[in-house]
């Protein structure tokens, strides 16, 4: 048992846990205020957190280690838009820091699979953080006419 790659995968299986809670707050908080569009965006990148905490559960559990249940951080409540995705934009850039320190070290630990789960994770981040920036870029650029193309269901 590799308690230094069970413990990365852990650190890293808080931090998705952390990151559905946020989501799921933003998500609730945009339907409410109408945002539906922006909303169903945060609600299909929970899932995937889902799925991403799910696959470290399973590995974790393959190594014969115990997947840990606690979200990393407090997740923050009542954010304006824009608030809400510098939260969002800083939480998948830390992932992406972290796993790839993660996927590194498992490489050094001669762990590949652990590392290419890490790599897998990777680019889905990479992709969060690329949906997040967009929105943000274009309430800049575009301001209130932007933001109506993310009100309704
Ligand atoms: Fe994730
Ligand atoms: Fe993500």
């Amino acid at each position: 048992m590799n308690m230094r790659v069970i413990d990365l995968l852990n650190q890293a299986r808080s931090r998705e846990l952390g990151a559905i809670s946020q989501y799921m707050i933003h998500y609730y908080e945009l339907k409410d205020k109408d945002y539906g569009k922006l909303a169903r965006k945060l609600r299909d990148i929970a899932i995937a957190e889902m799925k991403h905490a799910g696959e470290l559960a399973s590995r974790i559990l393959f190594l014969n280690g115990e997947p840990l249940s606690r979200p990393a951080g407090e997740a923050v409540k009542g954010q304006e838009i824009t608030d809400m995705l510098k939260t969002d934009i800083a939480i998948e850039s830390d992932a992406i820091d972290l796993y790839n320190e993660a996927a590194s070290l498992c490489a050094a630990e001669k762990d590949q699979a652990s590392k290419d789960l890490f790599e897998d994770l990777i680019r889905d981040e990479e992709e969060h953080l690329d949906t997040f920036e967009n929105v943000r870029n274009l309430i800049g650029t575009l301001g209130a006419a932007y933001l109506v193309s993310l009100t309704g269901k």
